[in-house]
């Protein structure tokens, strides 16, 4: 399992910083985006660290899936139906953070997360 000392989604997916967290396996960690675009905004991270999803899906053939899977449960838990993902991949479209997450959206977008 890859860590990054200076990842800030590292750090949260081990608990060294807060997050709220509203799933976490010995897999992924789902946690509130801190500046949400959405009702619902949550950041479905591999614990896994890897730079973006491709990287991830290469590493880990299987993670992508349970990324989607998990944001599935977690739409369904949250109540809502209908929802949107998002993976934002390199610097120019938008990427701050360079731990793979999955952005969850739901109940109406106000802004790309970008
Ligand atoms: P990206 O643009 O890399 O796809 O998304 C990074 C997301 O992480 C942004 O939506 C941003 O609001 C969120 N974020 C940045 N810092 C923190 C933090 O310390 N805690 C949480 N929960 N979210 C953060
Ligand atoms: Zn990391």
């Amino acid at each position: 399992m890859a860590t990054d000392a200076n990842c800030l989604f590292c750090k949260i997916v081990t608990g060294e910083i807060p997050g709220d967290v509203v799933r976490s396996d010995d897999r992924l960690v789902a946690f509130r985006d801190i500046a949400p675009k959405a009702p619902l905004h949550v950041l479905i991270a591999p614990r896994d660290h890897q730079p973006n999803a491709a990287a991830s899906a290469a590493a880990d053939p299987t993670i992508v899936g349970e990324l989607v899977a998990a944001a599935a449960g977690i739409a369904q838990q949250e109540g809502y139906e209908a929802y949107n993902l998002l993976f934002n991949t390199g610097a120019e479209a938008g990427q701050t953070i360079f731990h793979t997450h999955l952005h969850l959206l739901a109940g109406g977008i106000t802004a790309l997360p970008v």
